[in-house]
C-alpha cells in the first residue's frame, strides 16, 4: 500500500472527530472554557479534521467550533421551537420525497451527513424511515416520472455527496432517463467541510450528465473557504455545474456585516454565488444561534451599501405551506 498518498474522503469521513473532548485537545482549549456538553445525546458531534483546522486555536467562541459544538442548551425547548418546524412531515409526495414548490422537488437521500451542525432543522427528521433502498428510490423515481411538471430533482439529505461514487451514479442515469427533467440540483455541505469528496470520478458524472447541474454548497462563515474549498469549487465549475451557496444566520457565527461581506467576497473569490441567507428554523434546542428579524434586516441593508447586488444572498424563511421560500422584511 502507497502509505504516501493522501487518505481518500471516505477514509477522511471515517477519521473525523466524534469525541468533544478529543476535539477540544485538537484545538489546544481547556473543555471548561468550552459551553457544557448535554448530558445525552442522539446528535453526536461529528467534524472533519480538515474542517476543524480552519478553527482558531484556543478561541473558545470561534465560529466555525460554535457551528459543531453540543451544548448543554441543546435540551431546552423554547415555546416556539418545534420538532419539525418546517412542515417537511406534511409535504410528502412519495416516502423520503418531498414536494413544496413549483416545478421541484427533494428527495431525502440520506440521513447521514460529514458533519453535525447543531443549527440543523433536519436533525429531528425520521431518517431511518427514508434509508437509503433500492424500493424507496424507485418509488421516487416513479413519482418523478408520474409528474410531467417537475423540471428539476433536488438531492438534498443529509447529504447526498456522502453516498459513494457508484449509488450516487446510478441515481443520476436514473433522473436522466426521465425526459421531462432538466435540472439536477445538488444540496452538500461537503465541498465545504470534506472538498476532498470532490473526485475526479465524481466531476465525470456530473459533466457528462445530460442534466444541467447546480450544486448548492453550504458555508456560513468566511474562515470556512481555505484553498482546499476553492480547488473543490474550481472542480465543480470545471464540470460545468453552476455553483451557489446557502448559508443561515446564525448568532455568534455571522450576525455581523463583516461575517457577511466577507463571506460574499471569499465566495466570489472562490467561484461560488451567495444564493439564500436563511433566518433560522425554529428547530428544538437552538435558541442561542436566533438572531432577531429586524438585526438581519438591518445586516442586509448594510450588505447592500457595501456589495453589488449579485453578492447579496437573499434573506428568506421558510414557512409551511407558502409557495416558495419567504422574503424576510
Ligand atoms: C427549499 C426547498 C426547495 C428549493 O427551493 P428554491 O427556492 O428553489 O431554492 C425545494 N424543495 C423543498 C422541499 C425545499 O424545502
Ligand atoms: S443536513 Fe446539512 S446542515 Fe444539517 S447537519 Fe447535515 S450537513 Fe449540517
Amino acid at each position: 500500500m502507497d502509505t504516501t498518498s493522501e487518505p481518500t474522503w471516505q477514509e477522511q469521513l471515517r477519521d473525523a472527530f466524534r469525541e468533544p473532548s478529543e476535539l477540544a485537545a485538537f484545538l489546544n482549549t481547556p473543555l471548561d472554557r468550552l459551553p457544557p456538553l448535554p448530558r445525552s445525546g442522539s446528535f453526536p458531534l461529528l467534524v472533519p479534521r480538515g474542517f476543524a483546522n480552519r478553527m482558531r486555536k484556543g478561541d473558545p467562541l470561534d465560529p466555525l467550533l460554535r457551528q459543531v459544538w453540543p451544548d448543554a442548551s441543546e435540551s431546552v425547548t423554547a415555546p416556539e421551537e418545534l420538532s419539525d418546524p418546517v412542515g417537511d412531515l406534511s409535504s410528502r409526495k412519495a416516502p423520503g420525497l418531498l414536494q413544496k414548490y413549483a416545478s421541484r422537488a427533494l428527495v431525502v437521500t440520506t440521513g447521514a451527513c460529514a458533519v453535525h451542525c447543531r443549527y440543523c432543522f433536519r436533525q429531528n427528521f425520521p431518517y431511518d424511515e427514508s434509508a437509503t433502498s433500492p424500493s424507496r428510490w424507485a418509488a421516487q423515481l416513479d413519482a418523478f416520472r408520474a409528474d410531467a411538471s417537475l423540471r428539476e430533482a433536488v438531492l438534498s439529505g443529509g447529504d447526498p455527496l456522502v453516498l459513494p461514487d457508484s449509488a450516487f451514479a446510478a441515481r443520476v442515469a436514473d433522473l436522466e432517463s426521465v425526459a421531462h427533467l432538466s435540472t439536477l440540483r445538488i444540496h452538500s455541505r461537503l465541498p465545504v467541510v470534506l472538498p476532498s469528496r470532490i473526485t475526479s470520478d465524481l466531476c465525470r458524472i456530473l459533466s457528462t450528465s445530460r442534466l444541467r447541474v447546480v450544486v448548492v454548497a453550504h458555508a456560513n462563515h468566511p474562515s470556512e473557504i481555505d484553498s482546499s474549498v476553492a480547488s473543490a469549487i474550481a472542480r465543480l465549475r470545471g464540470a460545468g455545474a453552476v455553483v451557489l451557496n446557502q448559508s443561515v444566520l446564525l448568532a455568534g457565527v455571522n450576525d455581523s456585516a463583516d461575517a457577511l461581506e466577507n463571506l460574499s467576497l471569499a465566495l466570489w473569490d472562490a467561484g461560488a454565488m451567495p444564493y439564500y441567507l436563511h433566518a433560522l428554523d425554529r428547530v428544538e434546542g437552538s435558541s442561542r444561534f436566533r438572531v432577531a428579524d429586524a438585526d438581519g434586516i438591518r445586516l442586509i441593508e448594510e450588505l447592500r451599501r457595501r456589495l453589488p447586488g449579485y453578492l447579496v444572498p437573499r434573506f428568506v424563511r421558510e414557512i409551511e405551506g407558502e409557495p416558495s421560500k419567504t422574503p424576510v422584511g
